[in-house]
């Protein structure tokens, strides 16, 4: 199974990206843009992994998660990835509150993953938290957006989410499989 581990966003804010989408999509051609319901922060991207691993990982996911604090988020202006070049992917900053709580629970994460065996995978050597609002359509140039005002909404982060990823015709879709609460006081 397609695994990963990430944060939800609670519908208000989802609510508020829909709306940059809706503003931005007729101006910024050649994205394929993440469905409102489906938009998170990626913690840590587990990729394939058994059954049988995946139980095994679960009590470490919950572990890491219960050393972490709950903190606060705001989201933050767009940008794209990679920094120079071509635009692949559209993406919303994500300020935490305390600054480097996302970071520390990722982390965590990531030295579970490897008293697993799973590897730093590519992506994960630069962890910057972001929510990806679109990706650019294959072998199409984007237009970058200009920046639209993002929901400045202060929202509650207290549990990390494991997600199982399936592709189908619409896309990907997300299930949430178990959720870890951050319990760690400050
Ligand atoms: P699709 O791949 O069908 O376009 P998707 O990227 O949303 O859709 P997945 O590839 O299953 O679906 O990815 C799930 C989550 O993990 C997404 O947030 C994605 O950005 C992230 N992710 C995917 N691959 C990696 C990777 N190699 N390193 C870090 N994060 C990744
Ligand atoms: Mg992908």
């Amino acid at each position: 199974v397609r695994l990963f581990l990430a944060l939800e966003l609670p519908p208000s804010v989802r609510r508020a990206l829909g709306a940059v989408r809706a503003e931005l999509e007729e101006r910024a051609s050649g994205w394929r843009w993440v469905s409102a319901d489906a938009l998170h922060v990626t913690m840590r991207f587990l990729g394939e992994v058994d059954p049988e691993l995946d139980a095994r990982a679960r009590p470490l996911w919950r572990a890491a998660a219960a050393g972490a604090r709950p903190f606060a988020a705001t989201l933050a202006g767009l940008g794209t990835f990679p920094p120079g070049g071509r635009p692949r992917v559209l993406w919303a900053g994500f300020d935490d509150d305390p600054p480097g709580s996302a970071a520390a629970l990722a982390g965590a994460l990531r030295q579970a993953a490897r008293g697993l065996g799973l590897g730093l995978d590519r992506k994960e050597r630069t962890f910057r938290q972001h929510v990806t609002l679109a990706r650019a359509r294959r072998g199409e140039t984007v237009v970058r957006p200009v920046d639209a005002a993002v929901s400045r909404e202060r929202f509650d982060i207290g549990e990390l989410v494991l997600f199982r990823s399936r592709t189908d015709a619409e896309g990907a879709r997300y299930t949430a499989l178990e959720r870890f609460p951050l319990v760690a006081e400050v």
